[in-house]
């Protein structure tokens, strides 16, 4: 008889970790891989580098208005495919898609609400539908907020964030350039303030309307806006661009600008200008 006895085993099983996808991110401005919920609740603003990812329309209302004021306007509103337009797929089928992706019907949200007990009426555009793009109800949208602006003289914010207008409805997403244009240029006879905020990235129609029609043109750190990106620029004039060309900071500097704002200071920023406007 031994004074051990072996138990017969089998090779060690250790359980698997299960690793969650999306734990981490690599940030596309200083390539660090990130902690997703750092980012996450750093208002999705890169923890190295400070380079601003995009917000949700929900999470930008939230970040801005007083807690409680938020009240949606024309969520209803949806587009249709006037133009039977079919590129990679039909433009209807991927309406219906977006409608089911992101939960909302087009990409813009409107609502009215306060911040620091101040009546405005924002919108934010949501880059997660057809990258932004403004068609007939975007602008439609847009043009019902300034509408509600000039009706109870409230202060306007729009928080852009937009490839441009949106391609497959044609003539007339590029109508709506002229009908928010006009409609702003109402609210500067009414001497209502309107302030634009631009985020990574405007570009295209949006920034060619009224993005850059604010009476103060705001923009996050690092924001890429334009019309024309810089590849295309780059290939027609065929020279180089200089550094930074078409970010935030460089057109502050060159006077496309009013201000740059971090995010965080965001909400802080607004009231002191709404006040210092309005008082
Ligand atoms: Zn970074």
């Amino acid at each position: 008889m031994s004074w051990f006895r072996k138990e017969k085993r089998g090779p060690k099983v250790q359980p698997k970790k299960v690793i969650p996808d999306n734990i981490w991110i690599k940030c596309e401005a200083c390539g660090e891989t990130l902690y997703k919920k750092e980012v996450e609740a750093n208002l999705n603003v890169c923890t190295r580098c400070s380079f601003h990812y995009g917000l949700t329309p929900d999470q930008y209302a939230a970040l801005l208005l007083d807690s409680g004021s938020f009240l949606e306007h024309d969520s209803v509103m949806s587009s249709v495919d006037t133009l039977s337009f079919v590129d990679r797929k039909k433009y209807s089928e991927r309406l219906d898609q977006m409608v089911k992706k992101t939960g909302r019907n087009e990409a813009v949200v409107a609502a009215s609400g306060k911040i620091d007990k101040i009546d405005v009426q924002l919108s934010v555009m949501d880059f997660s539908f057809i990258g932004g793009s403004m068609g007939s109800v975007v602008g439609e949208k847009i043009a019902r907020s300034i509408r509600r602006s000039l009706d109870g003289h409230q202060p306007l914010i729009i928080i852009s964030r937009s490839g441009g207008a949106r391609m497959m409805e044609g003539i007339f997403s590029l109508m709506q350039m002229a009908k928010t244009s006009a409609y702003l240029g109402r609210m500067r006879e009414e001497n209502i303030p309107y302030f634009s905020i631009m985020t990574h990235p405007t570009t295209g129609g949006v920034t060619a309307s009224f993005s850059m029609l604010g009476d103060i043109n705001i923009a996050e750190p690092g924001a890429l806006i334009g019309f024309a990106g810089p590849r295309v620029i780059k290939q027609t004039i065929r020279q180089d661009l200089p550094d930074g060309f078409q970010r935030a900071e460089f057109l502050l500097e060159h006077g496309m600008l009013d201000m740059v704002v971090p995010r965080r200071q965001m909400r802080y920023t607004l009231i002191r200008l709404l006040h210092f406007m309005l008082d």
